[in-house]
């Protein structure tokens, strides 16, 4: 299908790694100019290099999504040598600390709420004045499972990602008569470095393989993702480039699950 989404301007956050990064790779693919952004520079110009075959080269600016100067630095870099955003797609995030509610710190819910939740709150807030300039604008949040399903082990980042879907609802009655679009996308035990860390410390704490980790998490933990394995990161991705493109011109204010069944209920 083509997405009719050549020449459309791209900020995708998150963009060095995982989700984010397929993301990019399908956003270019399509035709349209890409900004990856995410916090580590190195990381981020590794990533980059990764793409130095294709024709179709994105920028990239490092910022970091808890950083509201950082933020307003990045919006006024873009503004100079992109233009205005017609499509942005809020995926930075991190697990955060778990455990049960009385185990969790004080830090571990500020940290998390702020990179989860606040990060696409000041990300959304400095990129929207050019979003509604443009008349067409595609915002895409990346939430979770969790958010409508909460683990009692890890309600900081359950608590943000519902933040999110919240967010995205009311920005999608607000905007959607300026040609605004604003979805989110919510995924299940995606194969990225996030996952992996968690299957890596779970390995450890059991004492068996990764591979074992991951087969029993499955089994015990998510009994519902029918597929019985982890997704790809492309399969989220190709979800919210659906999202951003002129196919999806009457879908706004949706949770697309991108979970293999995870979430019990309909
Ligand atoms: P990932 O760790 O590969 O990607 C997360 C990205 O966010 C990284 O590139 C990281 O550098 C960036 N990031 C973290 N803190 C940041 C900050 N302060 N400022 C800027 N960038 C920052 O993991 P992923 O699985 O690709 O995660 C992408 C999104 O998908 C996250 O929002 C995550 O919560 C969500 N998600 C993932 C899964 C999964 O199973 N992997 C499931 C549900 C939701």
């Amino acid at each position: 299908m083509d997405l009719n989404i050549r020449g459309r301007r791209a900020l995708v956050t998150g963009a060095d790694s995982g989700i984010g990064f397929a993301t990019v790779q399908l956003l270019l693919a399509e035709g349209a100019t890409v900004v990856m952004t995410d916090h580590d520079p190195d990381k981020l110009t590794h990533a980059v290099d990764k793409l130095s075959e294709l024709d179709n080269r994105p920028y990239a600016f490092a910022a970091d999504v808890t950083d509201p100067a950082a933020i307003e630095r990045l919006a006024q870099q873009v503004g100079d040598e992109v233009g205005d955003l017609d499509i942005l797609i809020n995926v930075a995030g991190i697990h955060g600390e778990g455990g049960l509610f009385h185990e969790i710190s004080q830090e571990g819910w500020d940290h998390t709420l702020d990179v989860d939740l606040m990060g696409p709150v000041r990300v959304t807030r400095a990129f929207l004045p050019g979003l509604r300039r443009g008349g067409w604008g595609r915002l895409v949040f990346v939430s979770s499972e969790d958010a409508v399903q909460p683990y009692d082990d890890e309600l900081p980042y359950c608590a943000a990602k519902a933040g999110l879907l919240s967010l995205a609802k009311g920005l999608s009655r607000t905007y959607a008569s300026e040609g605004l679009l604003v979805n989110t996308v919510s995924p299940a035990f995606i194969a990225t470095p996030m996952t992996d860390e968690m299957m890596n410390e779970r390995a450890e704490s059991l004492g068996v393989t990764c591979d074992e980790a991951i087969a029993s998490f499955l089994r015990e933990e998510r009994p519902f993702m029918e597929l019985g394995r982890r997704g790809q990161p492309e399969e989220v991705a190709h979800v919210i480039a659906f999202l951003c493109s002129d196919a999806a011109s009457f879908v706004n204010g949706s949770n697309y699950r991108v979970d293999s069944g995870s979430v019990a209920t309909i």
